[in-house]
């Protein structure tokens, strides 16, 4: 089965935070996260298989980083295709149904005055994406775009490569807009307009911020939407600063979002595997609450 035909017919489970459970497990921040899937990657695989383990329907390759603007801050540049390659294959290797390929932003403006233009970042994320898809990927999956102006130069270009299904989220500040001031609505009609399979949120400002963005996309598009939100930013309740962060209280959110039509439920920094164990069993057996048309010539 694709992950289209999987994605029509029941909520799917995406995986956690891969960066803060690398941390935790003592992996110093000052480096590429992604170069461990050359230099560590049986600790890539495990936190994969741990994802796998907790009930997630298919995992994001190691590779969110892995573009050739941030990859030169590393003086990695030469190892983009090795690094992208291993991404997807650690991921299929810890038994993962489905792997997305996982892209980010490139950590610069596109397209203003300070930063590179829009063609050079068209290039930069074909660069990748060719690489990733190549490897198998069955998605596409780019997240935590605080720009929308800059995802959808990324959606644009996946486009023009492949057929392939591509979920695109934006992150969100705690008023709902991205950092180009664009309203949920205007981010869900612009990245369906221009191709994406699936919209959504990721990380940002933990789970109740995550639910506002979806309501309002979910008004404005008719594709399936995603949410994955961080564990939960702190918040002063009755005079203390609580991080609300608990597995369940990130669960407790997940069936909320797939009544807004969120098809795709995941988390983002500071959850690990005991938060995707209890969203898999809050939304284990709920059917999709959307469904994409899948035309013949997505073989591509
Ligand atoms: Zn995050």
């Amino acid at each position: 089965m694709d992950f289209l035909t999987a994605l029509n017919q029941r909520v799917l489970v995406c995986d956690g935070a891969m960066g803060s459970v690398l941390y935790a497990r003592g992996v110093f921040v000052n480096q590429s996260f992604e170069a461990l899937n050359l230099r560590q990657p049986e600790l890539v695989t495990e936190v994969h298989a741990a994802y796998v383990r907790a009930g997630a329907n298919f995992v994001e390759s190691n590779t969110f980083g892995a573009n050739r603007v941030k990859l030169a801050g590393f003086d990695l540049v030469d190892e983009l295709v090795a690094i992208n390659r291993a991404g997807v294959r650690l991921a299929r290797a810890a038994g993962a149904r489905f792997v997305a390929g996982a892209m980010g932003p490139l950590g610069v403006r596109v397209g203003e005055k300070r930063g590179v233009s829009v063609e050079t970042a068209a290039e930069v994320f074909d660069e990748q994406a060719s690489v990733l898809i190549e490897a198998g990927a069955d998605v596409m999956l780019l997240e935590t775009f605080s720009r929308v102006s800059e995802l959808r130069v990324a959606v644009e270009t996946l486009r023009r490569r492949s057929a392939l299904p591509i979920v695109a989220q934006v992150s969100t500040a705690d008023d709902g807009l991205t950092q180009d001031r664009l309203t949920p609505e205007e981010c869900a009609r612009l990245l369906t307009e221009v191709g994406a399979t699936v919209v959504g949120v990721n990380c940002g400002e933990g789970p109740s911020a995550t639910l506002e963005s979806v309501e309002r996309m979910a008004d404005a598009t008719t594709v399936p939407l995603s949410a994955q939100p961080n564990a939960g930013a702190a918040r002063e309740v009755e005079g203390r600063r609580l991080s609300l962060s608990s597995p369940d209280f990130l669960a407790s959110y997940a069936r909320r979002f797939v009544t807004e039509g969120v098809g795709i439920v995941g988390g983002c920094c500071g959850t690990g595997p005991e938060h995707i164990a209890r969203i898999a069993e809050a939304v284990s057996g709920l059917a999709a609450p959307r469904t994409v048309e899948i035309s013949a010539d997505v073989s591509s």
